[in-house]
C-alpha cells in the first residue's frame, strides 16, 4: 500500500470495480491505492468523484457507470438500497449469495489460514424479500406533521417513508396504521435536539406461525396522551394485535427502549414458534428476525451437534434459549448460559411452555461460568457458541480446549472474528470440519455461518 495518496479530493478518475467490502461498497485500486465507492460492484467501469483521501485509502461518489454488472437490477427508488439497511438491493439475489459465499472462503483463509477448508453453498430464500418480524421507526415531526421511518444514513435526519422490501406485509401495515393514527389524535412526535416532545419510536412485530402482532409506542414521558382512543383504534384498524406495550424511555439516548414497559391492552407477551419450539416474546426480548432461515440455521447446528440422546451439551451466548431448546429435543441435557438476566428469566419460562425439563439456564458471562463449571467437573460432550459479532472471549476458547468436548458447534455472525477463534481452536487441538453460511438476512451485508469443529485424534 503505498503512502501518499495518487490521488486528491474533487478529482474525477475513470476506474475498474475488482471487489466488495463486508459493508457492500465497490473497491477500486488506483495504483495500488484503494478506494471505497457505495453502489458500485465488482467488473464494472465508471467514473468516481473522490470524496475523501486517508493516507491508506479513500472514498468516492459513482458519477457515472461505463459498464455494467451482470448481477446488478434496478432498484425501485434512488434513494431505497440505502434504507433500514437494504445495502446490496441494488445487487440480484444470486449475485448477493455468491459475494457472501465469497467473503466467508476469503476471512477463512486470510485470517484463520483455514484455505482447505469445505464451505458448503451458501443456503438462500426461496422468496428473500418481505421476511423480517420486526421493525422499529423513529417518530419526528416536519412542517407539524408526524413522520416515521428511516434514518438517513449517517444522519438524524428522518426520512418519512414506509417503503421497506425486507419487512413483512402485516409489520409494514402496522407501522402505517400506528403512524396514521397517531398522526391523527395529534400524539406530539419527540424532539431529538431539544429533548422534548412525546413520541419517539413506533415498533411492530410479528409472530409469523401465530399470525400475533404486537405494537410498542416509546414515549420520552410517564404519560402517553390520547391513550384509551389510541388503544380503541389500534384494536380496530389492526385484527391481529394481541398486544399493545407503553415503552417509556426519558433519557437522551440512540438506545431505542427504555427500561420501563406497561401493558395497554391485551397481553404481556406474543408467541411464535421456530420449528417446533413455542416462544414468548415480550416487548423487550431478543427474538431473531427472520423466523424462516433461523429454522435453516438451527437444523444445521443440531445436524452438526450429531446428537444421540445421550450426550451432556453447553449452550454458551444463549439468548432467550432458542438453541438451548432446539438440543434439548435431542440432548440429554443442555445447560444454556447468557449475560443478560433477563433473557435468562424469558428461557427458563420457554423451556416450561414447551415442557422441556432437561435443559438449564444460569446467568452470566460465558467465559467466567464454563470455566467454574468445568472446575466443578461439569463437562459437556458437545458446546455450541454463538456469541456476538465481537466473537469468542479468548478465556472461553482456553477453557474448551481444556475441556475437550468432543465437538464445538460455532454459530457466527461475524466470518472475520469466526476465522479468528477458528484458528485458536485449530491451535488447540481442534479440527474445522465443515462450514455452512446461511443467509439470515438477504439485502444487506449480513452473513451468518455455522460451523462444526473435531477434536483431533491424537488429544
Ligand atoms: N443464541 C441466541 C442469541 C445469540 S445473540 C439466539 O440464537 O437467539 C448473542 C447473545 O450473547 C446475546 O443474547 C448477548 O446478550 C449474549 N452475550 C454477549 N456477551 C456475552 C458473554 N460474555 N457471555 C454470555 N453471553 C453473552
Amino acid at each position: 500500500m503505498k503512502k501518499t495518496a495518487p490521488i486528491a479530493k474533487n478529482d474525477y478518475i475513470d476506474v475498474m470495480f475488482e471487489d466488495l467490502t463486508h459493508d457492500g461498497a465497490g473497491v477500486a485500486k488506483i495504483d495500488g491505492y484503494p478506494v471505497f465507492v457505495p453502489n458500485a460492484l465488482p467488473g464494472e467501469k465508471g467514473q468516481v468523484k473522490i470524496t475523501k483521501v486517508n493516507k491508506g485509502y479513500g472514498f468516492g461518489r459513482l458519477m457515472e457507470l461505463y459498464e455494467k454488472s451482470d448481477y446488478r437490477i434496478d432498484v425501485p427508488t434512488e434513494e431505497a438500497h440505502k434504507f433500514g439497511g437494504c445495502q446490496l438491493q441494488h445487487i440480484s439475489y444470486e449475485g448477493q449469495l455468491a459475494y457472501k459465499e465469497k467473503q466467508v472462503r476469503e476471512v477463512l483463509a486470510r485470517i484463520g489460514k483455514l484455505e482447505d477448508v469445505k464451505v458448503h453453498p451458501i443456503l438462500g430464500m426461496d422468496n428473500p424479500w418481505k421476511y423480517r418480524n420486526k421493525a422499529q421507526v423513529p417518530v419526528g415531526e416536519k412542517d407539524g406533521k408526524l413522520i416515521a421511518g428511516f434514518f438517513k444514513p449517517r444522519s438524524h435526519e428522518i426520512v418519512d417513508t414506509n417503503e421497506s422490501v425486507i419487512q413483512l406485509p402485516e409489520v409494514n401495515e402496522a407501522i402505517q396504521t400506528v403512524k396514521e393514527i397517531c398522526t391523527e389524535l395529534e400524539i406530539p412526535a419527540y424532539h431529538e435536539e431539544s429533548h422534548k416532545g412525546v413520541l419517539r419510536h413506533i415498533m411492530a412485530r410479528y409472530g409469523q406461525q401465530t399470525g400475533e402482532l404486537m405494537v410498542v409506542l416509546v414515549t420520552r414521558t410517564a404519560d402517553l396522551p390520547q391513550k384509551h382512543q389510541l388503544v380503541e383504534e389500534i384494536t380496530v384498524r389492526l385484527p391481529k394485535v394481541k398486544s399493545i406495550i407503553h415503552n417509556i424511555n426519558s433519557k437522551r439516548t440512540n438506545v431505542i427502549m427504555g427500561e420501563k414497559t406497561k401493558v395497554l391492552w391485551g397481553s404481556e407477551v406474543i408467541y411464535d414458534y421456530i420449528g417446533d419450539v413455542k416462544f414468548a416474546i415480550s416487548a423487550l426480548s431478543f427474538y431473531q428476525v427472520n423466523p424462516v432461515q433461523t429454522k435453516v440455521l438451527y437444523d444445521k447446528a443440531l445436524e452438526y451437534a450429531g446428537l444421540t440422546g445421550e450426550e451432556s451439551v453447553i449452550d454458551a451466548y444463549c439468548g432467550i434459549g432458542t438453541i438451548s431448546l432446539f438440543l434439548a429435543q435431542k440432548a440429554k441435557k443442555v445447560f444454556g448460559v447468557e449475560i443478560v438476566p433477563e433473557a435468562i428469566e424469558d428461557a427458563k419460562r420457554n423451556a416450561e411452555l414447551n415442557d422441556i425439563r432437561n435443559a438449564e439456564f444460569a446467568a452470566g458471562a460465558a467465559e467466567t461460568v464454563i470455566p467454574e463449571w468445568y472446575k466443578a467437573g461439569n463437562n459437556a460432550d458437545v458446546l455450541v457458541v454463538d456469541p456476538p459479532r465481537k466473537g469468542c472471549d479468548e478465556a472461553l476458547l482456553n477453557t474448551i480446549i481444556e475441556m475437550k468436548p468432543k465437538k464445538v458447534v460455532y454459530v457466527s455472525c461475524n466470518p472475520a472474528t469466526l476465522a479468528r477463534d477458528l484458528r485458536i481452536l485449530e491451535d488447540g487441538g481442534y479440527r474445522t470440519i465443515e462450514v455452512q453460511p446461511v443467509d439470515m438476512f438477504p439485502m444487506t451485508t449480513h452473513v451468518e455461518v455455522v460451523t462444526v469443529l473435531e477434536l483431533k485424534k491424537s488429544n
